[in-house]
Formats: C-alpha cells, structure tokens, sequence
C-alpha cells in the first residue's frame, strides 16, 4: 500500500482545469505534504492506497477553494452602516470611520474572515491601513492571504467639492515604509499561505514619483502592485485636473500599466479603456455587488475579459456590499451583466465559477499555488453539500445542474468542508483553527461606543440614512 496524508473521495469534482469546469467523478483526490499529488480511480485509491485521514464526502462536489481578490475586512465592524445613499464615502462611510478605532476594526476583520470562510474563500485579498493583525489572524486560522498595505499620501482630512487632495509626501514614505516591513515580516510565511503586495490606495492619492517608486520595490521583491484605478469620478476628476488626462491613461504615460498591476474597479473607466488596461498586461478584480450598492455601476469586467485579461472578483467591503460572500458575487456578476446586456446568454455560471477560482487566482497572481485541483498545486479545497436544500434536486443527466444550483441558488451555508494546504479549517459550518465564539462576542462589544462617537457627524452629514432613522424607515 502506497501512503499519503489524506484521500478525498466525492461523487463530483470540479477541478478547473482546462477551459471549462474540468468535472471528473470515479475518482479520488490524493493530498501529501499539502499538496494535490494525482487524482486516481476511486478503486485503485482503495487498493492501493492508505491515508492518515479519509474524506468520505458521499453526498458532495468538491471544488477548488474560492478566491476573494479584494477586501477590506476592517470595514466589517461598520457593516450595514453606509448603504443605499449617494456619495457613499463622505455621507454614508465618513461619520463612522472617523469615531472606528484600529481596535474595532480589527475585530471587524477577524469576524468578515470567518464569515468568508464559511462561503467557501480560501484565499483572502484583504487590503487596509493597519494589515498586521489581519496577517496573525489569517495566519492563525490557517487560511491564505494575498495582503496588500495602503500606501497613500493625500492627507486624511475633509475635502471641499472640486478641491484637489493635498499630498504630503512624509505620510506617503512612513505608508510605504510600513508596506516595506509587513512584507519583510510576513511574505511567503505561515508555510507559503500568505503573500504582501503593495498598495497604493488609488492614482490620486500618491504622486507620480511614488507611483513610479512602488512599482519598482514591486519588481524588485517579485510580488504585484494592488491598487484602486479609476474608481469613480472623483478620482478622474483630480487625475484630469492634474495631469491633463484621464487615470488609465495617465498611468499608461508613467509605465505603471503592466503584468504586475492589479487594478481593482475601473469603475469610471469606458469599455475601451478596460479593455486597454487589459492588452497592456494587467488584470482586474470586480466587486459586483458593492460597487452596485455604493455606485449603482456594473463595472467593465466583460470588456476587460474580452479583450483577453483576467478577472478577479471581490466582495470589497461591508458597510456597503453587505457582505464577504463570493457565492453571492459570483451570481451577481452573471445577474448584473446579463441585465445590462439584456441577454441571458451573457456571463453564464461556470464564467462566474472560474472568475471565482483559477481565472481568479491567474489575476491575483496565485495560480501557481491554487485556483485548480490539479497536481502539484496546494491543497486548498472545499466540499459544497449537495443535500442542502438549496442544491437540491441533483441532476447529472442529460445535464449536470451542480455549478448553476452553487452560483445562483447557494448561499454559504452548503460548504460543508474547507481546506488550506491539506489542512481541515472548517467543517459543519465551524471553524476547526480558532475559538470563533470569541470573535463573536467582541465585535458585540463594539456598536455602543463606536456608534455614540459617531452619532454627532452622522447627524450633522444628515445624510440618506439620518433621514431613513427620522423617519422610520430604519
Ligand atoms: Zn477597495
């Protein structure tokens, strides 16, 4: 008998591979050192092979782990506080960002990371001010990371419509420096599971010579840039008026379009312009349901995958989104094209799938470690419960209804397994790694205070939502 660490038998895999879905069933998925070793036939598996852990999922599909490209889980402990108004940020985020502590958002981190764990993310591209914690806490968990630190220069402070940010270029360098050690410390570590990237905040909030600077250190540590561009018109508005140009292009004339950017949104960009992005090398992750909640937009990513670049997807942030669910980004991707394309054969499932696993992991830059069930890639994946009511009835003949019940009918609660380098971290909807209750009952704690310190601002702003509490409607 041949040994492995662990043998993972399942009616369905869905493995990526190829250009489809690459379905397989009457095999097994062999898993040692972490690491996917080969897939075999299910009776060979059980005559030849022995394993420390066998999987017997009977009554599952197992699909390689998802990949959340874009996160701002410290967001979390704001959840719910900032939707369905104009100008998001500054009547909606504003008042309670100012009264949030790193404290509380650090609590708001740990409980989006679980929320997303138990919706099936593996792989977590989380993206804020103050990453340190976060690492500890995905590092503890024993997810995987794809972390990028804000670097920015705009002073934090209110600006008058029209006024151009004012850049202090200390602020700018004590933010890179930060970037620069949290890589230093947590690059490559918690066995590979976590990787830094870099992250300036957007065009607008750094010089050009930062931009310049970034993306140099960026080549230089073989990692990728993960940055907002032209995420709304606010930002074409200053880019324009400093520049003489719009921020695609003006990016384009500093060299700063290539392989190693990220571009997150693209928001105010046209279809030509995503698609320019996209020929110059650099991919894309879209937040469908938070952009379409702050910004009523469905961002260019058909453009962007049509003129051959790859596409992440992204469930941002939750005070307004309102969730870390790549389930519901996954349908709503399908469901936001389709409308604005008024055709139905736009954005098909299995489109959303692999947006969602390997086209996902080739955008962020992860695909030579996860994003498909294929040897010699980590062992990052989750088993989805195909007798969950959501999923139910199973056909597999004349066709297979398994990936359109995942995209458009599950929700979270279905994913009965998730694994990260051949290690369990969740089953039955509980996370193996960590006492969650505790995550839990601190972001509990949070409301009264934060909620007392920003009540003043919130109702001075008086913005959609003061107006909704007035009047009862909250
Ligand atoms: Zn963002």
């Amino acid at each position: 008998m041949k040994k492995v660490d662990m043998i993972v038998k399942a009616p369905h895999f869905y493995t990526m591979q190829g250009e489809g879905v690459g379905y397989k069933n009457g095999v097994a998925m062999l898993v040692d050192g972490g690491k996917i070793v080969d897939f075999v036939d299910e009776k060979i598996a059980e005559k030849e092979y022995k394993a420390e852990e066998v999987l017997e999922l009977d009554h599952h599909a197992v699909f390689p782990g998802f990949i959340d490209g874009h996160m701002h889980t410290g967001c979390n402990v704001m959840r719910g506080l900032a939707q369905d108004t104009n100008n998001w940020m500054m009547y909606g985020l504003q008042p309670f960002d100012n009264a949030a502590t790193s404290q509380q958002k650090d609590i708001g981190s740990e409980v989006a990371i679980i929320e997303a764990i138990k919706a099936g993310t593996t792989t977590l591209g989380d993206y804020n001010g103050e990453m340190e914690n976060v690492c500890a806490f995905i590092d503890k968990i024993g997810a995987r990371g794809n972390i990028a630190q804000n670097v920015r220069a705009a002073k934090f402070r209110v600006y008058n419509p029209g006024e151009l940010y004012e850049f202090d270029d200390e602020q700018g360098e004590i933010s890179l420096k930060r970037n620069i050690e949290l890589y230093d410390k947590w690059h490559n570590k918690g066995d590979g599971r976590i990787r830094i990237l870099f992250g300036p905040q957007g065009p607008d909030f750094v010089s050009p010579e930062m931009l310049i600077k970034v993306q140099k250190i960026v080549k230089d540590y073989k990692t990728k840039m993960h940055m907002h561009v032209q995420q709304g018109d606010r930002e074409t508005y200053q880019i324009v008026k400093r520049y003489g140009k719009r921020p695609v292009h003006f990016l384009d004339d500093i060299g700063l379009l290539d392989r190693d950017l990220i571009a997150v949104h693209l928001t105010d960009c046209t279809e030509e312009e995503a698609q320019f992005v996209a020929k110059k090398g650099a991919t894309m992750i879209v937040n469908p349901a938070s952009i379409g909640i702050i910004d009523g937009i469905v961002c260019p990513s058909m453009a962007f995958q049509d003129a051959g670049g790859f596409v992440a997807l992204g469930s941002d942030q939750a005070p307004g989104n309102n969730c870390h669910n790549i389930i519901h980004e996954m349908k709503n991707v399908c469901l936001f094209n389709k409308i604005k394309c008024q055709n139905p054969e736009i954005m098909p499932a299995w489109k959303a799938l692999r947006m969602a696993t390997i086209e996902g992991a080739k955008a962020i830059g992860v695909d030579d470690i996860v994003g498909s069930l294929e040897s010699g890639k980590q062992a990052d994946f989750i088993a989805i419960d195909l007798d969950y009511p959501s999923m139910l009835p199973v056909y597999t003949y004349p066709m297979r209804n398994i990936v359109p019940n995942l995209v458009y009918s599950a929700r979270g609660p279905e994913v009965a397994l998730s694994v990260v380098n051949g290690r369990i971290i969740m089953r039955d909807q509980k996370i193996l790694t960590i006492d969650e209750r505790e995550s839990i009952e601190k972001i509990k704690t949070c409301p009264e205070e934060l909620g007392k310190n920003a009540a003043e601002e919130f109702f001075k702003i008086h913005g959609t939502n003061a107006v909704f509490m007035e009047e009862d409607k909250l």
